[in-house]
């Protein structure tokens, strides 16, 4: 699998894969990512990459051509045809289904825009999809691209250091696309306050079954639609709507 980012500040993405449990990931080349920076194509002694919008207003807009010669570099080094990906706030949300598409597949180009995004022209020639991080505005997609080859990382196989333990976490629709509970550790008793008593038991049935409990809780609290969601797909027992009716 491969990413090819391209960015004006590739600098911003070493300490993101120095660190935490995906380093091994980027090191060993599990996940290889490569950075592009449109600059290196850019022309004249400034390298200019950007310039004023037509029509006026605030802010430059990051030209067709560098971003366009860059694309082009990083095709003549990859015998596939990896998708190209814009963030945008313009593009759906990034979810757990994306996620787990782009873990299983042989990457992507992803493109970070800056300033006031990038020449329209350049999109819709190149642009195979668009990706949001959420309904806010950040000032580059590097961080978006971040967050997009952390998710993908850690649904590697072996990435996480407990085998698999990523099915444990909130949204796997495999399990039951729920969120999940909260957890606890040492020590049992922090500010007055205890670890609940259940976890502490050792009973393997009783722990399983107080952490569903809280699953379905804060789902149903929270996220409704979840619920509803497992409920369709046949993911919700007896035992469980048993417990769901009796919420508040
Ligand atoms: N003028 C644009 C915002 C430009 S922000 C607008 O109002 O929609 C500069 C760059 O940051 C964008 O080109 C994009 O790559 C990135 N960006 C901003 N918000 C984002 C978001 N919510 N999700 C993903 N990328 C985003």
């Amino acid at each position: 699998m491969r990413f090819d980012v391209i960015t004006l500040l590739p600098e911003l993405f070493a300490p993101f894969l120095a660190g935490g449990v995906t380093r091994r990931a980027y090191e060993s080349k599990q996940i290889e990512v490569e950075f592009w920076n449109p600059r290196q194509f850019a022309q004249g002694h400034y390298r200019r990459v950007d310039d004023r919008p037509f029509g006026g207003g605030p802010g430059m807009v990051m030209m067709a051509g560098p971003l366009t010669q860059c694309l082009a570099a990083i095709q003549a080094q990859r015998s596939d045809r990896p998708p190209v990906v814009l963030f945008s706030p313009v593009g759906p949300k990034l979810d757990h289904a994306s996620v787990a598409r782009w873990s299983a597949s042989a990457g992507a180009v992803l493109v970070c825009g800056r300033y006031e995004g990038i020449d329209q022209r350049f999109i819709d020639r190149h642009v195979d999809v668009q990706v949001s991080l959420g309904d806010f505005v950040l000032s580059g997609g590097e961080i978006a691209a971040m967050a997009l080859l952390d998710a993908v990382a850690r649904l590697q196989p072996g990435v996480l250091g407990d085998e698999d333990s990523h099915q444990f976490d909130s949204f796997n629709p495999a399990l039951d696309g729920l969120l999940d509970c909260p957890h606890y550790t040492r020590p049992e008793e922090w500010q007055g306050v205890k670890a609940p008593g259940e976890l502490l038991s050792g009973h393997h049935a009783q722990i399983e079954r107080w952490r569903r409990d809280r699953s379905l809780e804060i789902t149903a609290r929270q996220r409704p639609d979840l619920i509803a969601a497992a409920r369709a797909s046949g993911l919700l027992s007896k035992a469980d709507e048993a417990f769901l009716s009796k919420l508040p």
